[in-house]
């Protein structure tokens, strides 16, 4: 391992020897972290290993059972988030937490009245300085915009902007790029490049090893909850680095094999669907899906990717169009009927659909079975049965849990999505949908994942695969449908997908390509 030097620098901030338990678990055990000043300082670590929580020390959401934090090279105590954010010290969260129906500057303004200026506030110098900050890290910002209309990658500058408004010398970014395109990736590299040359100190966590290696100065990698090496991008690479979180060799790319599909199982036709404000989503999308194949559907985000699956899964209702389910139709069915024809779905927000966070895992992981033997037998519930198919599940599926007693929201996120996965895959399954079933995944995970999509497939389940990640629609699927503005609006064969040429027909649709290779032609 070797030590980057450079301690004639005072750091911006010093994290020594923090170590925080939780009831059997401790989630850092004596970290230490130095962020220099104007340094993009990527935390990597795999899911669980106490990322989270070592942010949560710095911002005041967790106290540290030990250690100290200095700023400047002076120790402090941060007794909250407001206090963390008084000091200099934000953080830019990955699941936004910006009000939709507000402007730009009122998200911003948010709390200040209470903070800085009590009585007044001048809005007229408070959107001059909106307007100006982001100028200075380029990029012309509205502030009089709906937060809810802008895309994901602008709402990620709103929350970046509102960091700096309120004068913030280190940001932490946790997996900024989780929902971004590859072009809004980009852009906000950008942006935190500036953010660095005017002085700000960045911590950035990331699972996409490519990411880190292309924007990080040095990277500190935690496992476990230790640290257990540093590395500069210049002297890394993603398989050392993927090794290092992971303590083994992993595979980052995929044998998926040879497919031998069968007959159809999902035949899609007509779909029509509306998104939640009740504006047209899915727009008559024809697809199959035979046995033993995977489809993956590639796609920017939004493009009525989660309305098709929650229509097809009977999460919500098609307005038009049917589905049939091995020629049996089941339009309209509910989950509950879907889940008993063996079909199995791993949500892409696990929040709403996928787990009960108060509940505990071995709860959650019977969540679409407990009415059944051997988990029930009439109204008798068998909790021994339940208990010992948890440990048995968490063993096989690798979940890191002090015990599958614990409430499912105290897992980390990737773990939280590796019980989803568990529960969906542990049985014989005529349909397997998936919607984002890697994000926030780290790169063992992943791989383990993708076998076990890979090993369902050989066994004759038909897979139908959502992914922004274009990488791993590419990676995985048999065929690939591209999906924009709520239509297939192309399929091509997985084997040789060129990348670009996809990448094309997801940003712009393709409208002629899209009537050249309709669905049948190529299914
Ligand atoms: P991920 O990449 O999956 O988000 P992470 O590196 O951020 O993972 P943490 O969320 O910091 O990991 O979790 C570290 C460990 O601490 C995990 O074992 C987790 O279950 C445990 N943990 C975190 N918060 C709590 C809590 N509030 N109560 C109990 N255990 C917790």
């Amino acid at each position: 391992m070797t030590e980057p030097t450079g301690t004639e620098i005072t750091p911006a901030l010093e994290m020594r020897g923090i170590t925080k338990r939780y009831p059997g678990v401790v989630a850092n055990d004596g970290i230490s972290l130095e962020v220099r000043p104007g340094e993009i300082h990527a935390l990597l670590g795999e899911n669980g290993a106490g990322k989270t929580t070592l942010m949560n020390v710095l911002y005041g959401l967790a106290r540290p059972d030990e250690g100290e934090i200095l700023l400047d090279g002076k120790p402090i105590r941060i007794a909250g988030p407001s206090d963390a954010i008084a000091r200099g010290i934000n953080m830019v969260h990955q699941h936004f937490m910006l009000v939709p129906v507000l402007s730009v500057a009122d998200n911003i303004l948010l709390g200040e009245e209470t903070m800085a200026n009590r009585i007044f506030l001048d809005r007229k110098e408070a959107h001059r300085r909106i307007v100006e900050l982001g100028r200075r890290f380029g990029f012309e910002i509205d502030p009089e915009a709906k937060v809810g209309s802008l895309s994901v990658g602008w709402q990620q500058r709103v929350e970046i902007l509102k960091a700096l408004y309120r004068n913030a010398r280190i940001l932490v970014l946790d997996e900024p790029t989780a929902v971004l395109t590859p072009q809004e990736t980009e852009e906000i590299f950008a942006v935190l490049r500036r953010l660095a040359t005017e002085g700000h100190s960045i911590v950035f966590i990331s699972h996409k090893l490519y990411e880190v290696l292309e924007v990080a100065d040095r990277i500190t990698v935690i496992r476990r909850g230790r640290v257990v090496g540093q590395r500069l991008p210049s002297e890394t690479n993603e398989d050392d680095l993927a090794e290092l979180m992971v303590g083994r060799e992993v595979q980052l790319t995929v044998d998926r094999g040879i497919s031998h599909p069968g007959a159809p199982v999902l035949r899609v036709t007509g779909l029509e669907a509306k998104d939640d404000r009740g504006h047209p989503a899915v727009r008559g999308v024809d697809l199959e899906v035979r046995a033993g194949e995977i489809l993956g559907i590639a796609g920017v985000a939004g493009n009525g990717q989660d309305e098709l699956v929650e229509s097809i899964i009977g999460l919500r209702h098609p307005t038009a169009g049917t589905v049939t389910l091995a020629g049996t139709d089941v339009t309209g069915h509910s989950p509950r009927d879907m889940n008993e024809a063996a079909v199995a779905y791993v949500p892409a927000d696990r929040h709403r659909f996928g787990l009960i966070k108060s509940f505990s895992l071995a709860d959650n992981l019977v969540l679409t079975s407990y009415y059944r033997p051997p988990y029930a037998h009439g109204v008798l519930r068998n909790g021994d049965a339940i208990q010992k198919d948890a440990i048995s599940a968490v063993e096989r599926f690798d979940i890191r849990t002090p015990s599958p007693t614990v409430a499912a929201g105290t897992l980390s996120g990737g773990n939280q999505q590796k019980a989803v996965v568990a529960r969906e895959f542990d049985r014989d399954l005529k349909l397997l949908v998936l919607d984002q079933p890697t994000r926030g995944l780290d790169v063992g995970s992943i791989e383990f994942i993708h076998r076990q999509v890979i090993a369902k497939r050989d066994a004759g389940t038909a897979v139908l695969l959502v992914s922004a990640e274009l990488d791993e629609v590419l990676e995985m699927s048999d065929r690939i449908g591209v999906m924009f503005g709520g239509r297939i609006v192309a399929v091509v064969d997985g084997r040789t997908a060129d990348k670009n040429e996809v990448g094309l027909l997801m940003a712009t649709g393709g409208t002629e390509r899209g009537a050249a290779a309709p669905v049948e032609a190529a299914s």
